[in-house]
């Protein structure tokens, strides 16, 4: 990649990726590089879902999804070209700042509500919104959210890969109660529930189901035991 991208910074590290900032030397822009991790590069199953990714992001295009550019595979190496976000992301800003003021968390919720309504009518779960997935675009006062990391998107009613039966994807903080329940059949209606977990955590600063395992979790959810957001942040 060497002629084609100068690496500027490491930006983020999730799961299966490492994400740099780059320069594209041909456009003279900056990028988002997604670089499938070399110590995970090995499985073929990790390889299939980084290709299943690109995918499914290259065929979403709306203004709070973050875009693809071009996806690229070799023997070794597996990458995608994004669209660079400069802000933070909403797990940093929720960091930082401890809670959202209320104004803003009801302009990103809005935002993302009707980002999810397309990604749904275009026929794909996102399943794994959580703060680190949540990228904020930063221009001055103005924060827009956009979606990034359709690493376990999927479509409702498809035939998931053997190992992926009943093994539950997603962050356990916020996942709805079907999808911890490893729930196959999962639509749109799971994201709406991570959406109402974000809201919560935007405005108290707090997790609604925490514990030390998935299972506490999971048992606190199903309980419904949380504190009510007034409680909270009034
Ligand atoms: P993973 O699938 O490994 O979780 P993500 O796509 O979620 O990877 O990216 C990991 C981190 O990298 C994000 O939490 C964010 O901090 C950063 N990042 C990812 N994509 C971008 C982007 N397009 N612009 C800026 N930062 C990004
Ligand atoms: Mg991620």
């Amino acid at each position: 990649l060497v002629h084609e991208f100068q690496i500027v910074r490491l930006l983020g590290r999730g799961g299966l990726g490492s994400v740099y900032l780059a320069r594209d030397l041909a456009l003279h822009r900056v990028v988002a590089l997604k670089v499938l991790r070399w110590d995970l590069a090995a499985s073929t199953d990790d390889c299939e879902r980084f290709r299943r990714e690109a995918r499914t992001t290259g065929q979403l295009s709306h203004p709070s999804i973050v875009p693809l550019h071009s996806f690229g595979e070799s023997p070794n190496l597996m990458y995608m070209v994004m669209g660079y976000v400069r802000g933070e992301s909403l797990g940093a800003r929720i960091r930082r700042l401890r809670r959202i003021d209320p104004d803003e968390t009801r302009r990103i919720l809005a935002d993302l509500a009707l980002t999810l309504e397309y990604a749904h009518r275009e026929g794909i779960v996102h399943r794994d919104l959580k703060p680190e997935n949540i990228l904020l675009e930063i221009n001055g006062d103005t924060v827009r959210p956009m979606v990034a990391d359709f690493g376990v998107a999927m479509r409702p009613s498809y035939d998931p890969p053997p190992g992926e039966l009943r093994r539950s994807f997603g962050t356990p903080h916020f996942m709805s109660p079907e999808q911890a329940d490893g729930e196959v059949d999962i639509d749109g209606r799971s994201d709406i529930y991570s959406l109402g977990v974000l809201g919560y955590l935007m405005l108290s600063g707090q997790l609604p189901y925490s514990g030390d395992t998935a299972q506490k979790i999971s048992e606190r959810r199903t309980e419904a035991k949380h504190r009510p957001l007034r409680q909270i942040g009034p």
